[in-house]
């Protein structure tokens, strides 16, 4: 089965896409996972990316495009594969329509307001990593990492201010591949709001597999 999922930062897609990607034993394929591993092959094409990317810029279009080719034509891709948040533009849904055909695209639905209520109860570790949520899974101690012992804070990305400008770009640039998908009428739409494992079993669902 050949999935796209699709959903706003904060939507939980992330943990819906590893979950989908274990029970259905298909590789799941996110444009920076590929760009990361080309980065660290040191190969030319590698170089390029990592050029980029130290200046902290953006891999353009094109190249991401042929690099996303080439990882999608190998052999793990040829019985199934989960695409996780691409395609991102209208742009790359026509071009991934012309390389293979799509069975299913599924849109984790959250409305603005809990995605800010979401993401502005992050807290990151300053110096492990370590992410908590103040509501869904709190440190032991206020402000302070149940692993190392360090500072918590908040990271820019999770400041109110850039949630909202998150939203828009992606309000902007992916809704309309949503629509397209919608148009094609091969959208499955899912409520996003509620825990983890309840989106996972009405994804399982929607697409006619038991967990
Ligand atoms: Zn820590």
């Amino acid at each position: 089965m050949k999935l796209v999922l699709l959903g706003k930062p904060g939507s939980g897609k992330g943990s819906e896409a590893e979950l989908l990607a274990k029970t259905l034993k298909v590789p799941q394929i996110s444009m920076g996972d590929i760009l990361r591993s080309i980065e660290r092959e040191k190969t030319e094409i590698g170089r390029m990316v990592s050029a980029y990317i130290d200046k902290g810029e953006l891999v353009p279009d094109e190249l991401a495009m042929t690099i996303f080719k080439e990882r999608i034509s190998k052999p793990d891709c040829k019985k199934g594969l989960l695409l996780d948040g691409f395609p991102r533009y209208l742009e790359q849904a026509n071009e991934l329509d012309k390389l293979m055909k799509i069975d299913k695209a599924i849109y984790l639905d959250v409305p603005d307001d809990l995605i800010i209520k979401r993401l502005s109860n992050r807290r990151s570790c300053s110096n492990c990593g370590a992410v908590y949520n103040l509501i869904t899974n709190p440190p032991k101690k206020e402000g302070v990492c149940d692993k190392c012992g360090k500072d918590l804070y908040i990271r820019n990305d999770d400041k109110p201010e850039t949630i909202k400008n998150r939203l828009k770009i992606y309000n902007e640039q992916t809704k309309p591949v949503v629509n397209f998908y919608s148009n094609k009428g091969i959208l499955i739409k899912i409520d996003g709001s509620k825990s983890i494992d309840e989106v996972h079993k009405n994804v399982l669902k929607a697409l006619g597999k038991s967990a």
